[in-house]
């Protein structure tokens, strides 16, 4: 088992990697780290500011990537072709972008459209999702988005085309077609394992918001009683949740926002204030231990398994074989369509949180 003394070891070692790489080198680590390796990183932020900084870092040769899977391969994306994107531990996956796959969102769309008419749907896919569903979305004419930017890159689509297809989470999609003002009777589930996704085709032709079954198993264990126990053991408190959890919950909740969008919400709490969190647990403890003129309480413990796979071993790993390791790769074609989607969220979002 790794102690305080093999971590202070490894942090000198990654310390003196990156004194010598010096703007080579772009360490880049989402919000939801550990906090050892934020703080090791050169950028923190969540996937929308990091898809940002890949796309505009021209300087650094070397990307590593402190986060899981998808991102990376956004990174790669949006990199310049002489820069390499490694991440420290390629088993990091996300549950929810694996619950959409090409084969079903394409059969899936072949099914929409062919009640709807192509002309009339817009798919905008979460940066939750592997390069070939975003390159599926840039192909169709359609956007990324992440929680930060969702609400605009929904009402794009919707101005576009009328309707919107939303993969793969569902609950972000509800959250945000709720905030535009879409009548509940104008959104469906899409269910990919049923045939036109479980729906008559007259509601699928009513539908303005079509959103995939998909879901985050982290933010999803948040549940009602838990808002429910924090309100009556902190009445005081005010209770920020993000929207990838359920509509029960962010309807309880304060408010409700993307990962940078909770991290100002603390950070803009006045001093005294009690903030209750609904998301994953790394990022609570940072905010507590950041804001400590503050009380910051996590509404249920929820850890994301797969960003926890990013460790001070791995970190330490992949600089030590700078260029040659966990090297993150996207076919050419695949590169430039998802690309397509990805430049039209940054266009549509140049400034978002
Ligand atoms: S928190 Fe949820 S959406 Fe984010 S990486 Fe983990 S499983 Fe995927």
């Amino acid at each position: 088992m790794q102690n305080k003394t093999d971590d202070k070891h490894y942090i000198e070692r990654i310390v003196s990697i990156k004194e010598a790489l010096g703007e080579e080198l772009i360490i880049l680590t989402h919000h939801y780290q550990r906090k050892e390796i934020v703080d090791l990183g050169h950028y923190r932020g969540d996937s929308f500011g990091l898809s940002q900084k890949a796309a505009t870092d021209k300087a650094a040769r070397f990307i590593v990537f402190c986060g899981v899977h998808f991102m990376a391969e956004s990174a790669e994306i949006l990199s310049q072709p002489d820069q390499t994107v490694q991440i420290p531990d390629k088993r990091a996956g996300c549950p929810m972008a694996d619950m959409a796959n090409i084969y079903n969102v394409e059969k899936a769309w072949e099914q929409v459209t062919s009640i709807a008419g192509e002309e009339a749907v817009m798919p905008v896919v979460y940066m939750n999702s592997d390069a070939q569903i975003k390159a599926f979305c840039g192909r169709h004419g359609g956007t990324v988005c992440t929680s930060s930017n969702a609400l605009t890159a929904l009402q794009w689509g919707l101005d576009q085309r009328g309707k919107i297809f939303f993969f793969p989470d569902r609950h972000l999609g509800r959250n945000t077609g709720y905030q535009m003002g879409i009548h509940p009777e104008e959104i469906i589930v899409w269910n990919p394992e049923k045939n036109y996704g479980g729906n008559t085709s007259d509601r699928v032709k009513k539908a303005r918001l079509i959103l995939w079954d998909g879901y985050c198993h982290i933010h999803t264990r948040f549940r009602v009683e838990h808002v429910l126990k924090m309100r009556k053991d902190y009445p005081e408190a005010r209770i920020v949740v993000h929207p990838e959890c359920t509509r029960e919950v962010v309807e309880l909740a304060d408010a409700a926002g993307s990962t940078s969008f909770i991290v100002k919400y603390v950070e803009n709490a006045p001093p005294g204030a009690t903030i209750i969190v609904g998301t994953e647990i790394n990022l609570i403890n940072r905010l507590s231990l950041e804001n400590p003129d503050k009380t910051v309480l996590d509404l249920h413990y929820s850890l994301c398994p797969n960003m926890f796979k990013i460790n001070l071993i791995n970190l330490l790993w992949v600089l030590e074989n700078i260029g040659r390791t966990n090297i993150i790769t996207v076919p050419e074609a695949i590169k430039e369509d998802a690309k397509m989607a990805l430049y039209r969220m940054l266009a549509l979002s140049p400034k978002a949180i």
